[in-house]
């Protein structure tokens, strides 16, 4: 029989934004399972990348298909039922609710009824689990708003999961936090990868190097150099881009 289709395919992908080529003919392939890392100077096309998976934005050129599903054309919510989820550099949580009862509102945009019938029984085992897993279980009943900038991103996070997506979408999520707070987060990313596929933006250096096996160095809207973390480090035109300017 044909070969299973990879969980993220994008084919000869092209944005335009007034005549200007932010994506100039990408090709991506995500299997499942993978923790892949996406790189690349400002302006080489990471958000728009992430805009067009998302729905936001529509590709002029190219194919987009999510376990063989084609996503262009898709508006946003229909993309998120099929499966795909993303975290903003701006923070979506509730800062008067308090952990539990953010993560258990976002686990109610999927499955609004099931959430409901369970509640009465108190929270729910996805909601316990996404506690557990993003190390947020003693802070449950805490506001959000008393939380650290690292804690915060881990309850976004958790509140994606528990919308049970295949592919999650992270972008910068490492921006801004401590070594202590960037070290749990590698952790979290990896434990997260065992059951979900995932694609983090970021620019850390050194958070690339301890966690990321596959990158994808993008720049000025095409894909530069693919491969493992060392390989793509050692690239002299990975080294151009970054340092030859
Ligand atoms: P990155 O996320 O890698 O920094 P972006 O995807 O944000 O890059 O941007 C890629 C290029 O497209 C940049 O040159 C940016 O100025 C341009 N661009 C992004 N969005 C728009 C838009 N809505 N209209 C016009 N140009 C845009």
């Amino acid at each position: 029989g044909a070969r299973a289709p990879a969980l993220l395919e994008i084919r000869e992908l092209e944005v335009v934004f007034n005549g200007f080529k932010a994506v100039d003919g990408i090709d991506l392939t995500v299997e499942q399972g993978e923790l892949r890392f996406l790189i690349g100077p400002n302006g080489a096309g990471k958000t728009t990348l992430l805009d067009v998976v998302t729905g936001l934005t529509r590709p002029s050129m190219g194919s987009v298909t999510f376990a063989g599903t084609s996503l262009v054309g898709r508006p946003e919510h229909r993309i998120v039922r099929l499966g795909i989820g993303r975290t903003f550099q701006t923070s979506v949580v509730f800062e008067e609710l308090t952990v539990v009862e953010n993560i258990d509102l976002a686990a109610s945009f999927r499955r609004p009824l099931v959430t409901l019938l369970r509640r009465r029984r108190g929270v729910s085992d996805v909601v316990a689990a996404a506690l557990e897993r993003t190390g947020l279980a003693d802070l449950a009943d805490r506001p959000a708003r008393v939380l650290s900038h690292g804690q915060r991103q881990w309850l976004e996070i958790g509140m994606l999961i528990v919308q049970g997506p295949r592919l999650l979408l992270l972008d910068e999520p490492v921006a801004g936090m401590s070594r202590a707070e960037r070290e749990r987060t590698g952790e979290l990313l990896t434990e997260i990868a065992r059951d979900h596929t995932v694609i983090v933006v970021e620019h850390d250096m050194e958070f690339l190097r301890r966690y990321a096996s596959q990158v994808t160095v993008l720049h000025e809207g095409t894909v530069l150099v693919e491969g493992d973390v060392a390989t793509v480090q050692d690239d002299p035109r990975v080294q151009e881009v970054y340092l030859g300017r």
